[in-house]
């Protein structure tokens, strides 16, 4: 979610929704940038400023067909198909596990290129507030180790659904031959923290690293968003050398998901581009390669809890995030 806790701040009273903005999906994926100019001309007196910086979202390789309709959506009844509800062992270490590993295929167009996967929260941050609350330094400033996550208004919590998208990206990105790290896999306590989550990235000299949410804003707001790094000097933290690669990264992701989800980019964030610049999470602040964070919905909607509840929608959340990382590691 990116709505409280250590990587988010509330989104309404620094990016008011910004009335009912109507726009096709082909219009969306084709003329992104004259949404953008549109959303420009409107104005975002109460945005931060690297949102002006978003652009459009580049539909790349290795799906290249015209983007689905919005219109044409069909939302996946609710359901817990597939769904893994592995629990962290309470006997684990007490938070300081190493990162969860797989290793990749022999062979593939992704041999050799490691790709660090990093589920948003932790199902056990809930039963453990004190140690996720620890201020850590995030290079601009400091902020909490972490949070619990968000969750539909059913209880379909935030950390269950990123490790199963996360889990589901793995299996993907073997299958293309990349080494695929977890920053955790259901498997520790609680956390990592967020300055760790950048950490297990820099540390694993990571291609790519994507961390997998899923928001909790209001009902009726809706869509998936990728959150770029803006350009932070300070500190501990140095994005200046990831910023464009990562919105490489990032858009190649947007243009993908949109395509295997069906979804729409967000109509609350990123004036209909589906991108995000911010400057004040520490997972990205600290990571000195390239990263996105992608938050695939908004659990508090009740049409996108259809999806996001939705094993099989989760399949084709996971696929989009996979060939957009396929794409940008292909070059
Ligand atoms: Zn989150």
């Amino acid at each position: 979610m990116s709505y409280v806790g250590p990587d988010f701040e509330p989104p309404q009273p620094r990016r008011p929704r910004r009335g009912p903005m109507t726009v096709t999906l082909a219009a969306l994926v084709t003329g992104a940038l004259a949404g953008w100019l549109v959303w420009q001309a409107v104005g975002d007196p109460g945005g931060p400023a690297g949102t002006a910086a978003s652009s459009s979202i580049s539909p790349t390789s290795p799906s290249s067909g015209p983007a689905a309709s919005a219109a044409s959506r069909t939302p996946s009844a609710s359901g817990t198909g597939g769904e893994n509800r592995r629990s962290p062992s309470p006997s684990g270490p007490a938070g300081r596990s190493g990162p969860s590993s797989a290793g990749g295929a022999a062979s593939g167009p992704l041999k050799g290129k490691v790709v660090v996967v990093d589920p948003g929260h932790n199902p056990g941050n809930f039963q453990h507030a004190a140690a996720i609350k620890r201020k850590v330094n995030i290079g601009t400033n400091s902020k909490e180790c972490d949070t619990t996550g968000t969750s539909t208004n059913a209880g379909y919590t935030e950390a269950r659904f990123t490790l199963d998208v996360a889990r589901r990206l793995r299996t993907l990105l073997q299958q293309e031959g990349a080494t695929v790290k977890f920053t955790q896999d259901g498997d520790r306590p609680w956390g990592p923290c967020v300055d760790e989550r950048a950490r297990i990235g820099n540390d694993a000299h990571a291609d790519a690293v994507v961390s997998i949410h899923a928001d909790g804003s209001a009902a009726g707001n809706r869509g998936f968003h990728v959150i770029l790094p803006a350009s932070v000097h300070s500190g501990a933290a140095d994005t200046r050398p990831i910023t464009a690669r990562s919105r490489d990264l990032g858009e190649r992701i947007a243009g993908n998901f949109v395509r295997a989800t069906g979804s729409a980019p967000s109509n609350y964030i990123g004036g209909g581009t589906g991108l995000d610049v911010r400057s004040d999470l520490g997972g990205l602040n600290l990571s000195t390669v390239p990263k996105v964070f992608i938050e695939c919905g908004n659990m508090r909607d009740s049409k996108d809890a259809a999806l996001l509840t939705s094993g099989a929608w989760r399949e084709k959340a996971a696929r989009g995030i996979s060939e957009g990382i396929v794409g940008f590691l292909r070059g």
